[in-house]
């Protein structure tokens, strides 16, 4: 019997992964409008050094069924450091404080020690209601000083907004949940880390994350330089660049999907899909003062800046200079101009060597979001057309939840190919 073919549209890690799983039962064909695989991970050189456009990119998984798969494709010993996360807070006030800033309340003043246990103690005497949004889970589970002295400051230069309205639903996973006793315990003990999901990472030897984007696109069918304008649903195939497909996995973003979809009809979800927010990302690589972190948190309100990823730190073969390398981010479009100027308030007097601004990099669900796409995915899916990835689903994924994603997905359309 001759092979279904799928159509993906999108060579960001989703739509590589979901090649790759699909792959030995399908005909497989991805689109990708650049030049080469990666979307959000791609990685540049500039004057040698390697220059993630979009974060860090480290790799690490809760999931063991995404660990199996991921590793089939990789060395770990060979090709891969596996790194303990060392990362710290700058303060306003020049001290450096280590991260989780929870676990690392005895390196702060006195007096702010002080004030801390008296919340910690409030905590624990009075129950606290479920909190609604992203301010009162902060404030609730650390109390009025650490979410003024940190949480609140680094939130806002990242979220760009009142956290009152930042919700709670996209972020499971993502957020610190120290119980009171945790946090004590931590704090006698200094222990250093909570078990997140990038407390200890992987990350390539060379080449960084367009590393692995480039090994997960090997063996696939990709059509590079092909951003996909039309797709069109007749006789009960999917019309893809003048190809007819069986199957249509979409991994682009789903703001574009009422402009390029043509023989369905989604024009109920026009107007709820336009109004999806999000935030984009301007990363500037530079050179930078020696330093023994993976991520420096900047709080500090006087400049705009949320952090700086040492890439330098995460690989030799990413700085080739004698000073080491460092992606700087800043939320949204930050000009050439203002760059500069930002970059002489920032620790470790940092040199610019490159920015990009990326439009899309943090989706941003409200309430009724996943209710939303669920139905959406409900209604195309009867045209065997799947939403998948983090602009499509419109989800915080990491690339393992990415990869999650995919594998979930593509048993889903093995299962009823058997079933058919
Ligand atoms: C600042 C930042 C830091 C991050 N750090 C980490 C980290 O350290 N570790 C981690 O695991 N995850 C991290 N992530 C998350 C990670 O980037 C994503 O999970 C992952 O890249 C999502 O991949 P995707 O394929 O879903 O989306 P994308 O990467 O956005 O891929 C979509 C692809 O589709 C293509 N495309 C779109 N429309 C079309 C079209 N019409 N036709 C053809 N092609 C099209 C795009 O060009 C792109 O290649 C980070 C994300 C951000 C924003």
């Amino acid at each position: 019997m001759e092979k279904e073919n799928i159509a993906i549209v999108g060579g960001g890690i989703s739509g590589l992964s979901v090649a790759k799983c699909l792959n030995n039962d399908f005909r497989v064909k991805v689109f990708e409008k650049d030049s080469r695989p990666g979307g959000l991970v791609k990685c540049d050189r500039i004057n040698g050094n390697l220059y993630h456009k979009v974060g860090g990119h480290v790799f690490n998984s809760r999931r063991q069924d995404v660990l199996d798969w991921f590793w089939q494709f990789f060395n770990r010993d060979i090709e891969f450091s596996k790194a303990v996360r060392n990362s710290s807070i700058y303060m306003p006030d020049g001290k450096y404080i280590a991260y989780p800033i929870e676990n690392h309340i005895y390196m702060m003043e006195e007096p702010v020690i002080k004030s801390i246990i008296s919340d910690i103690l409030s905590i624990v005497k009075n129950e606290c209601p479920e909190p609604a949004n992203l301010e009162e889970f902060l404030y609730y589970r650390f109390g009025d000083t650490l979410y003024k002295y940190y949480f609140q400051p680094y939130n806002e230069k990242i979220w760009r907004k009142d956290l009152k309205k930042v919700p709670l639903s996209w972020l499971g996973g993502k957020l610190p949940m120290p119980t009171p006793e945790e946090i004590i315990y931590n704090n006698f003990n200094h222990v250093k880390e909570m078990n997140m999901v990038h407390s200890t990472f992987f990350y390539p030897k060379n080449n960084g994350s367009q590393f692995l984007a480039d090994r997960l696109a090997g063996g696939t069918d990709i059509a590079y330089n092909i951003g996909i304008t039309l797709m069109e649903r007749t006789n009960n195939v999917w019309l893809i660049n003048g190809e007819a497909f069986d199957k249509l996995i979409f991994c682009g973003n789903v703001k574009d999907l009422p402009r390029i979809i043509k023989g369905i009809d989604i024009s109920s979800f026009t107007s709820s899909v336009e109004a999806l927010e999000y935030h984009g990302t301007t990363s500037v690589l530079c050179e930078i003062d020696e330093n023994p972190f993976n991520w420096v948190y900047l709080p500090n309100r006087n400049y705009l800046a949320h952090r700086v990823i040492c890439t330098g730190n995460f690989a030799k073969s990413n700085s080739v200079g004698k000073k080491l390398t460092a992606t700087i981010e800043f939320t949204d479009y930050i000009s050439e101009e203002d760059i500069d100027k930002q970059l002489q308030q920032i620790p470790f007097t940092p040199k610019h060597l490159a920015h990009s601004y990326t439009q899309y990099t943090y989706p941003i669900q409200n309430e009724d979001t996943r209710e939303m796409l669920g139905r959406l995915k409900e209604l195309v899916l009867k045209d065997n057309l799947y939403l998948l990835g983090r602009f499509a689903e419109w989800e915080y994924y990491n690339m393992d939840a990415a990869m999650g994603a995919a594998i979930d997905l593509s048993k889903q359309i093995r299962q009823m190919l058997l079933s058919n």
